[in-house]
């Protein structure tokens, strides 16, 4: 699946974050697709799309599309070294496709930050050089290989090793793959290796409940961030824990209290998805409305496969109706009315906001 990571410092609210984006959704049970492992949380995307379509259709259930997150607790300073249980961590991160990385921005006498002061600034050059020192030891490995590869002539070896000098140049002088843009060589390599520094992130800037606009530190945040073109989410992990605890109507009142239009997680949840590069299909029926998650490039079959393996192995043709024109028709009958139902059959690329009916054979 495609997951985005949770990194950050001992005591930076990871936890809490991780905690209130799992807890304040669905039951894990509905989705058998996704692997549940206790650090591993799905998180609801909101997308109103998904209740427009409702209004249309009076859906007895609305189920929309999930993200997972996955828990990475321990990553320390010097955890590239070995301390902490630093290897085992380094090597989840390379499990994922996007980095969420909490930045401590709350002061709190009572909580020890790992390493001093509260300073986001320091703790961010923490995490990117254990990041970057775990890539330079994956690099230096491959480097070796390569090496011996290469000595009997061969041309994509050398043509490797040049790559991977340019990597550790860049590393050396302090800066993140994820700095650079890259040729679709080196893109290949990056994700062979699955280096850590060139993966994406979001930065979750956790700020105390007296300052949900943000505050100094997640100004810093902000500008490291705007730097690297990485987006930023201004949070309060505990705020949000006690929303995640709330029934929907006690949740309105809540956020409408403290200002907040959408929830953190929200956010959150929908810079995520964007992130993994995400889109979401639809089924609209009277039992459910719901929103299905898929990579972009998905096919039609590859997509009825998501709701069912049996409706893949079946799949005759896709009944298809844009969003725009399903809503803009005013239902499926008065879309297929005028000719807004596209037939696609197993190969269709599927788009976001497709409204589909799956024909197939039992
Ligand atoms: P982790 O080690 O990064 O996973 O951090 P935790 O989520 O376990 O949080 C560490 C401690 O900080 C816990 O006692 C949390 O209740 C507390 N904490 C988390 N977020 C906030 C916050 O926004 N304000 C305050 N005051 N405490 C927080």
């Amino acid at each position: 699946g495609f997951k985005c990571g949770i990194v950050g410092l001992p005591n930076v609210g990871k936890s809490t974050t991780f905690n209130a984006l799992s807890r304040g959704n669905a039951e894990s049970s509905n989705f058998p697709f996704c692997t549940i492992e206790p650090n591993v949380g799905i998180a609801e995307v909101k997308d109103e799309r998904l209740y427009k379509l409702a209004e249309l259709v009076n859906p007895k259930k609305i189920t929309p599309a999930v993200v997972e997150f996955v828990d990475i607790a321990g990553l320390v300073k010097g955890a590239s070294e070995g301390a902490g249980l630093g290897n085992r961590f380094l090597s989840h991160i390379r499990d994922v496709q996007v980095i969420v990385h909490v930045v401590r921005c709350f002061e709190d006498e009572d909580i020890v930050h790992s390493v001093g002061e509260v300073d986001p600034k320091r703790d961010i050059e923490i995490i990117d050089t254990e990041l970057m020192l775990a890539d330079l030891q994956t690099i230096e490995n491959r480097e070796n290989k390569t090496l011996k590869i290469a000595k009997s002539g061969d041309k994509k070896a050398k043509a490797e090793l040049e790559i991977l000098e340019r990597f550790k140049n860049l590393l050396e002088s302090g800066k993140p793959i994820r700095s650079e843009s890259l040729k679709a060589e080196e893109v290949d390599l990056v994700n062979e290796l699955r280096l850590l520094s060139a993966k994406p992130v979001i930065y979750v800037a956790n700020v105390s409940e007296d300052s949900l606009d943000g505050n100094e530190y997640s100004e810093t945040v902000k500008q490291i961030a705007n730097k690297e073109n990485a987006p930023v989410i201004v949070l309060s992990s505990k705020v949000e824990e006690e929303l995640s605890r709330l029934s929907e109507q006690e949740r309105k009142e809540f956020m409408e209290m403290l200002g907040l239009k959408e929830s953190g997680l929200d956010r959150l949840a929908k810079v995520g998805y964007q992130m993994l590069g995400l889109i979401t299909f639809f089924t609209a029926g009277p039992k459910e409305v719901r929103g299905w998650t898929i990579k972009k490039g998905t096919t039609a079959k590859e997509a009825a496969g998501v709701i069912h393996s049996d409706i893949e192995r079946g799949f005759i043709r896709a009944e298809i109706i844009k969003y725009e024109d399903y809503i803009a028709a005013g239902g499926e009958k008065q879309a297929k009315e005028k000719g807004l139902m596209h037939l696609e059959g197993k190969d269709y690329i599927m788009e976001d906001g497709d409204v589909v009916y799956f024909r197939f054979n039992v």
